[in-house]
């Protein structure tokens, strides 16, 4: 199992990335924003209760994002390794699925952080806010809040990986493909 978490704060790209590596390196994405939009799409319950805070731009409870990604790996043992995009975003998190992996005898190989300035996010993310529809993209208010939460719940987790000597930060602004080309050698590098 090759198990990859690509970091960084709401805009940095993760989705795009993920949807290149996934073909490329053939393994399984979870993305815990999708999840809970597809939750909201179909009017669950936990859709529902999500959505308040996906409104507000605050994190969902962990127990409820937890148990969701435990769900969708247990539905997809026979994968050979997941790209999580967007999980883990708080230690409480890491720490599940620490132990989630384990109970498969893996664990996380890498974790490679998007890195992009703030100004630019919050462009981006205006910009897709026009094209995809999501709320939470179309208030500056609301990606302000984003970033808050970024700042004080997930970043602490660079540190958490870094002690683990998983992290790696990868330059985020500039052309996809090379984006692409970065994050790829750093997969082939730890692979080897
Ligand atoms: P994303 O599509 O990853 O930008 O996520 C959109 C929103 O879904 C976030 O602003 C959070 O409200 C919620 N969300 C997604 N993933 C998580 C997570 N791992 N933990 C808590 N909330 C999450």
């Amino acid at each position: 199992m090759f198990n990859l978490i690509l970091f960084g704060p709401p805009g940095a790209g993760k989705g795009t990335q993920s949807e290149r590596l996934l073909e490329k390196y053939q393994l399984a994405h979870i993305s815990t924003g999708d999840l809970l939009r597809a939750e909201r799409a179909a009017g669950t319950q936990l859709g529902v209760q999500a959505n308040e805070y996906i409104a507000k731009g605050e994190l969902v409870p962990d127990a409820v994002v937890i148990g969701m990604v435990r769900n969708y790996i247990l539905e997809h043992t026979d994968a050979s390794g997941f790209i999580f995009d967007g999980f883990p975003r708080t230690v409480a998190q890491a720490e599940a699925l620490d132990t989630m992996l384990e109970e498969f005898g893996a664990g996380i190989d890498a974790v490679l952080g998007l890195e992009v300035e703030e100004d630019e996010l919050v462009k981006r993310l205006l910009l897709r806010g026009q094209s995809s529809g999501r709320a939470d993209d179309q208030s500056e208010e609301t990606i302000r809040n984003r970033f808050q939460e970024y700042m004080n719940k997930t970043l602490p987790l660079q540190s958490y990986y870094t002690e683990q000597d998983k992290y790696s930060g990868v330059p985020g602004m500039g052309e996809i493909e090379t984006i692409f080309g970065d994050l790829c050698s750093q997969i082939d590098q730890v692979r080897s």
